[in-house]
Parts: C-alpha cells; structure tokens; sequence
C-alpha cells in the first residue's frame, strides 16, 4: 500500500548529525561513559512547585477537555507577558495555547502556507524546521547566515531567495544552533524584506529567557510587522518543561481564529492541568526563569575561559541559548569528521554543524547541558583533541 509522499519525504534530507547522537546512545548503552553534549535538554528537572500545581489541578477535576484556544487565564497571562516584553497590545484573542513550540512551528506554516509556496528559513536552522515545513506541504527554502556575519541573517540574502515568491519567512532568536541573538538592525532589515515581498513572518522565540548579552528584541515590536508576524514560544526552555508539552502562537486575531480551528481538527487541545501548571509557572515571574538559565549562563563564562588562549576552536560568540557554535575549520576536518572522531578517542559527543544545515559546515554544535565541572573539564579535552588535529 502506497504512504503518502508528504510522510515518505518528510524528512528527506536527514543528516548524519542524529546518526551520531544515536550512536552515542547506543555506546552508553553498552557501558561506555560518554558524554552527552547533543540536545537541547536541562539537567534540572520541573520545579516541584510547578509539579505540585499540575497535581492540585489534575486532582481538582481539571482532567475533561481543556478549552482548545487555551484557558482564558493562561491566554490573558501569555498575552500580558508578550505585550510586556514586547509593547505590542496584545489580548487573548492573539493568542493560542499549544502542546508545546514545535506544534506552534507546524500550525503556524499550516495557517500561512499553500501546498507548494515557498517558505524561507535561516540556515543553521534548527533541526525540525524543513520537515515541519514539508509537514505543512510547503517548499522548505533555506537563507544562508554566514560564519563571517557572527551567522546574522543578511536581510539582502533573503531578499534573493524571497524574489522567486514565498509565502512565509521563519526566524529564530535567540537562535539554535548558533547562539546568535539578531541585532535591532538585522531585525529591521528583515522587516523590510518582509513588507516589500509581503511575507508572513513566523518568529520562533523559544529562547527568550537565555539571553547572555544584549537584549531579545522580538520582531513584532518593530512598526508595522504586528499584522504580518506569528511570535511562537514555550516553557520548555523558559522552564524546564520539555516533557509538559506547552508552548503558544501569538498572532493576529484572525489568523489565531483559523488555527484554533486548526487546533479543534488536530490537537484538540493541551491538557487542563498542564495549562494551570503553566500559569501558575508564568505568574512567578522573571525571578524563576533567570533561575532555570542560571547554569547556562555560567557555564558560557567556564567555556570563555577555557576557549580564551588558543586557536584550534573558535566560539561563535554566543549571546544566547544553551548552545557554544564551534568553528572547527583550523582542524582542516568537517564538523562530522571531527564529531565521529571526538566520540570514538575521548567519548565526548557534540552534534556536527552540518546536521543544522550547509552553513554550519565546519563547525560543532556543543550543548551546555551537564554539570559545571564535568563541563570544563570535557571542554578542555576538546580543546585538546583538536588542537592535536592541526
Ligand atoms: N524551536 C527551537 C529553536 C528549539 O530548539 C526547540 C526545541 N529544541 C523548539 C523550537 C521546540 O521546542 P518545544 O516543542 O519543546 O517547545
């Protein structure tokens, strides 16, 4: 029986980069003590707290079908935090309560893409992103950031690729992989672009809350870019809620009708409990998320200083996200060469640069995901390794 081609070439273009990751598993597996520097995933847990309101929840009859837009107060609450941060009015009638980011990513293309339209997006990308495009049955089209930019987007680059038509433009800041934050200026030029091409914009700010220099600047701040942009966020990051599901898409009144509509169709929701976890979660406010990207922030200064005084690794300055962007090209090895070799002599896993798209090339992606100590000291055997490659 025939499948259908949307599933069979969803993600066509799977890179070498999970092979590693899987292969990493499967030495741990088998006993070898391996490092984990792969995904994106806090070594802390959910705050107890937040666990005890989800439970109080669950107990209190809060199990039945959750409202599908989101509940009222989670939405309000979402609203005010985004109107906050960003100036733009905001209500619940912009926003949609959704089973984390990544849905809100694939809602967004399927509220604003044609099957077959084009949909732009910044390479390095995060890994998901051309499936979630083919997903929603538009043409994945990456824009390339390059190395010798810091990886900000030159808003004249997607220009280019925007003039053969598109429908949407996907952004991300603070971004993954690279642990760019997208200066006002980039942030300006892209709206530029996307009012003279009339894109739709769809700004994934999953990592608001891991800002290490500078400030997140969201680009629906920017005049005019309100009525043409999707804001996805989530608490996986914010809070250390990856298993929770829950995330939003901020919008246009409109365009959040249709994806409510969507939502009743698909999702049907995210669970009742879980939302008054969130919003419980959300209402302790600031204090609590600076608390959740505490260990990041420290451990970029352990990598400043260990990086600091030698050449066989170059940093990508990361502004934010949980990530180091590693510039391997003085080691003459690709990114994945350098990561396979890395695993098999100091079983050290990091993700290689070309599993987040072409202009990662020569490069390593290294998540600041273990404890402090364990961190320094498997980055100075990196730094080691490579340095012994020259
Ligand atoms: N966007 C980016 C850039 C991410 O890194 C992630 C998760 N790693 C997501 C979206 C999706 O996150 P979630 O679905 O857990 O909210």
């Amino acid at each position: 029986m025939a499948l259908s081609k949307r599933i069979t070439t969803l993600t066509s273009d799977a890179s070498g980069g999970w092979d590693l990751f899987l292969r990493a598993r499967a030495m741990k597996a088998a006993g070898v003590d391996v490092t984990e520097l792969t995904i994106g995933e806090h070594d802390i847990r959910t705050d107890p707290a937040i666990l005890d309101e989800m439970h109080r929840a669950a107990l209190a009859g809060h199990t039945g079908y959750a409202d599908i837009p989101g509940i009222p107060a989670l939405r309000d609450e979402v609203a005010a935090r985004i109107e906050a941060a960003s100036g733009v009015k905001t209500t619940r009638d912009n926003v949609l309560v959704t089973p984390g980011g990544q849905s809100g990513l694939f809602a967004s293309h399927m509220a604003l893409c044609d099957p077959g339209q084009n949909a732009l997006f910044i390479d390095p990308y995060y890994a998901t992103y051309p499936g979630t495009i083919r997903g929603a049955g538009a043409i994945p089209c990456p824009v390339a950031a390059r190395p010798e930019n810091g990886f900000q987007p030159d808003p004249a680059d997607i220009d280019v690729v925007a003039a053969g038509g598109a429908a949407s433009l996907m952004i991300n800041t603070p971004n993954n992989p690279t642990g760019v934050v997208y200066s006002r200026e980039t942030l300006e030029g892209i709206a530029e672009v996307a009012r003279a091409r009339d894109l739709w914009l769809i700004s994934d700010e999953v990592y608001d809350s891991q800002v290490w220099e500078g400030r997140h600047l969201s680009i629906r701040a920017i005049e005019g870019m309100a009525e043409r942009t999707l804001v996805v966020g989530s608490m996986s990051k914010s809070h250390a809620m990856t298993g929770s599901r829950i995330g939003w898409v901020v919008g246009p009144q409109e365009v959040v009708g249709h994806m409510i509509n969507l939502s009743t169709h698909t999702t049907y929701g995210v669970a009742g409990y879980i939302q008054d976890a969130a919003l419980f979660a959300l209402r302790r406010g600031a204090r609590a998320e600076e608390e959740v990207a505490a260990p990041f922030r420290r451990r970029r200064e352990i990598a400043l200083g260990v990086l600091a005084g030698q050449n066989a690794l170059r940093l990508v300055p990361p502004q934010g996200a949980m990530y180091l962007m590693l510039d391997i090209r003085a080691t003459g090895m690709s990114g994945s060469g350098f990561a396979e070799k890395l695993l098999d002599e100091c079983h050290i896993a990091v993700m290689p640069g070309e599993s987040f798209g072409a202009a990662a090339a020569g490069h390593i992606r290294v998540a600041m995901t273990i404890e402090d100590s364990a961190f320094g000291n498997a980055l100075k055997k990196l730094v080691d390794f490579a340095q012994a490659q020259i």
